[in-house]
């Protein structure tokens, strides 16, 4: 856990600025809550004035952390923009499924139709907390490559319909690129399908450091173009506004 500061803070507002992104999300991981400073925030959109950016958070299933998670979320609710839900846990609670490589030994000598079954009803447990405005990385399970042999179009249409019935967004997250999977989450097909039922997008590089920030958004755009997404959303005090994708120099 790294408490925010102005040197710790700072350097995510000249890296956005450097490639001309002029709105930007922390959405650090729930377990690190306690470095998360709200002043420090405030401080940081002071001395950047030509950015807004934006108090969040991504609340996942840790088994051991995400309880004291979602209290800090419910008490900060009013100075928080924007939650982000994610699922990272399947049934270990001592590592993340995502963890690369390490993770891709939960997939051994398991079927991984039913892994993908249990994972999507995770993300609709998620979805349904009431604490999230839009989910991350909606199929981050084929993470390391694993692919279901049966048709999961039903599952994922059931999942997408529950995002749509909670008015909640999912991201487009170039995050996928530098996985092995090497695919933006989500893939194509849930993209197409979110795209039919009316799903807004967020647009996110899930930077883990102010160097991988807005990483592969060109990238990104022309994907956007060819599905013909327009319109992005931003969330500010959980209010979700849409933007024209190019105006805001978003991507
Ligand atoms: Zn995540």
């Amino acid at each position: 856990m790294q408490r925010y500061s102005s040197a710790l803070l700072q350097p995510w507002a000249d890296s956005a600025r450097k490639i001309g992104l002029t709105d930007i999300a922390f959405t650090d991981h729930d377990r690190y809550h306690t470095g998360i400073d709200f002043d420090e925030i405030e401080r940081l959109r002071e001395r950047n004035p030509d950015m807004r950016i934006r108090a969040g958070i991504e609340l996942d299933n840790d088994p051991i952390h995400s309880a004291a998670g979602r209290k800090w979320i419910e008490k900060h609710w009013d100075k928080l923009d924007f939650v982000l839900g994610s699922v990272h846990f399947l049934d270990r609670a001592d590592q993340m499924f995502d963890s690369v490589p390490d993770g891709a030994v939960q997939f051994d000598g398991h079927d991984v139709d039913a892994i993908y079954a249990d994972y999507f009803r995770r993300v609709r447990e998620m979805a349904a907390t009431g604490l999230v405005d839009c989910l991350a990385h909606l199929d981050l399970i084929k993470i390391h490559g694993h692919r279901p042999q049966a048709e999961i179009g039903g599952i994922v249409y059931e999942t997408l319909d529950f995002v749509r019935g909670r008015d909640l967004a999912i991201e487009l997250s170039t995050a996928g690129w530098r996985k092995p999977v090497n695919e933006l989450y989500p893939g194509d097909p849930i993209v197409d399908l979110a795209i039919a039922k009316g799903i807004p997008f967020t647009v996110a590089s899930d930077a883990h450091s102010h160097a991988q920030l807005g990483e592969n958004f060109p990238r990104l755009a022309q994907k956007m173009t060819a599905f013909g997404v327009r319109e992005v959303c931003i969330f500010e005090k959980h209010k979700r506004v849409m933007r024209a994708v190019g105006t805001e120099s978003l991507l």
